[in-house]
């Protein structure tokens, strides 16, 4: 059975970037105790190794209730935080590591600006997700976030409002060209600034090509990772032998019986270590 990787699988450079910067801490040098807001990879073995290194993880409103000197330094993870948190660790004296990609930074700075301007800004992504609600948070709180058809059905506005459209990074493609072409159809000034990250746009190409060309796929990821359940959802709508795993010890050599092809890909959040574990549970089931 021939094995395709994916040449995109794992790691993008913004989540490399935010382990890596943890990974490389200096921790005679910096505030303790440590605590990182949420997870800063979607990936258990990732916060795994994150916590033998004595840095734990502390919720929303953990941190909000902290006292002073509960917490020493705070790392905000590759999807960033809203304003409010700057704020506060300040008042409270925690020192910040910030690993916010700067692509997502980038639309954080677009919610802000296109508010300065007047504009209406109509958010595409997953309500609950951190990113979403940090680019929120930039926009001052008062984008509409379309999820899914339903919100965007139910959406409705003045005519003479002005509306920007900003994306989730980790976004489908498809669903953000749908939404900008229907805004764009119902009303007269609608900017549809692109704001899906390359790495996700170069990922889910690829997904339909390799999903085409294969018998079977295997997307790893962790289910509370986006853009891993994203490369899962297209590849599924293109081949539907395309199977969902979060580690070697998911495989089951029952699917692999008769298949000449198995493409293997993973989400942004998937370290190497797991992925080349399951190329070689593959090669040997
Ligand atoms: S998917 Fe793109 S925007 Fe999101 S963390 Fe990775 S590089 Fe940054």
């Amino acid at each position: 059975m021939k094995i395709t990787l994916s040449q995109f699988a794992g790691f993008c450079d913004g989540v490399r970037r935010a382990f890596e910067r943890v990974s490389d801490i200096k921790f005679e040098k910096i505030k303790k105790p440590i605590y990182v807001l949420g997870s800063l990879v979607h990936n258990q073995d990732v916060v795994a190794r994150i916590e033998e290194k004595g840095i734990r993880k502390i919720d929303m409103q953990t941190f909000l209730d902290a006292k002073d000197g509960e917490i020493g330094t705070l790392i905000i993870t590759a999807h960033g935080v809203g304003p409010k948190i700057y704020a506060i660790a300040k008042e409270k004296n925690i020192d910040i590591i910030d690993t916010t990609c700067p692509r997502v930074i980038k639309v954080q700075r677009l919610a802000q600006v296109y508010l300065k301007r007047g504009y209406f800004i109509v958010l595409i992504g997953d309500k609950d997700h951190k990113e979403v609600k940090s680019i929120f948070e930039w926009g001052g709180g008062k984008a509409a976030i379309i999820s899914n058809h339903v919100d965007l059905h139910n959406f409705d506005i003045k005519d003479d409002v002005k509306i920007a459209i900003l994306s989730q990074t980790t976004q489908s493609k498809d669903f953000v060209k749908e939404v900008g072409e229907y805004l764009q159809n119902k009303y007269t000034n609608v900017e549809n600034l692109d704001t899906i990250c390359l790495a996700t746009e170069e990922r889910q190409d690829e997904i339909k090509k390799i999903a085409r060309d294969n018998n079977a796929v295997i997307v790893i990821g962790s289910p509370d990772s986006a853009n891993s359940n994203r490369l899962f959802e297209i590849s599924s709508n293109v081949n539907p032998k395309t199977i969902f795993i979060e580690r070697a010890g998911d495989l089951d050599s029952s699917w692999f019986s008769g298949l000449e092809t198995v493409a293997v890909t993973a989400g942004a959040s998937t370290p190497d270590w797991i992925i080349a574990d399951v190329i070689s549970r593959i090669k040997n089931l």
